[in-house]
């Protein structure tokens, strides 16, 4: 029942990421790891882990500045593991914005509690979350968040992750014209290249697939120069 769930962790010392990586492999958690911040940041964004865990005294970076940089555009839970274990520390990554906190050294049943306390309330976040997400429709295009489905006039059409991603975010805020930036940042994470192309290549696919005229769109609109503004609902 793990095997879907994904955990990173951004840990330098050799024998504690062996430690955790078998503990979590034994579970049937996938493991993924990083030995410096700048790795860790980096597969936080191209990997979508389901939870991460945390060094905080890595060899490149502080870990204050990694929890700082993952919570402007991600909430997966962070757990920060760490020998520090002045209540400072403790309150400075919470601040930041970490879920919970477990201090070296610890044993394997403390660690796989606190992961799944971690994911069970990142969970009900969502569920909570979805509740309050009731489907866009405008002009005969209709978007189901939960279930990812995209139809016009009744006919389903098939968006890759990706172009869902944006779509989705745009239809959430409908009528506000969304930044170039922001939607790059939301779906390629925050160390993307800063280039426009391979958002508007996307656009462009998005486009032949849901307006009636892409050269004319309808649902989509450009704000050149600024991002995109999707049409307000019906
Ligand atoms: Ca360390």
């Amino acid at each position: 029942m793990n095997q879907m769930i994904k955990i990173l962790v951004i840990e330098d010392e050799k024998n504690i990421l062996n430690f955790i990586s078998s503990v979590l492999t034994s579970q049937k958690y996938q493991v993924i790891s990083a030995v410096t911040g700048r790795d860790g940041l980096s597969q936080a964004a191209s990997q979508c882990p389901d939870l991460i865990l945390l060094d905080l005294g890595l060899p490149d970076m502080d870990g204050m500045v990694i929890i700082r940089r993952i919570r402007d555009w991600s909430s997966t839970p962070i757990i920060v593991i760490s020998a520090r274990i002045q209540e400072e520390d403790k309150v400075q990554a919470l601040d930041q914005g970490a879920d919970d906190y477990i201090t070296k050294p610890f044993g394997n049943s403390e660690l796989l509690a606190r992961i799944r306390t971690a994911l069970r309330h990142s969970n009900r976040l969502q569920t909570e979350a979805a509740l309050a997400n009731r489907p866009y429709h405008s002009h005969g295009l209709t978007i189901d968040f939960e279930k990812h489905l995209v139809t016009r006039d009744g006919q389903e059409i098939h968006l890759t992750q990706n172009e869902f991603k944006i779509v989705a975010l745009l239809a959430k805020n409908s009528g506000k014209v969304l930044l170039y930036d922001r939607l790059i940042e939301h779906i390629w994470g925050p160390y993307s290249e800063n280039d426009n192309t391979i958002l508007r290549v996307n656009m462009a696919n998005i486009r032949r697939k849901i307006e009636p005229d892409p050269a004319e769109p309808v649902y989509i609109f450009t704000e050149i120069g600024v991002g995109y503004r999707m049409a307000e609902e019906d």
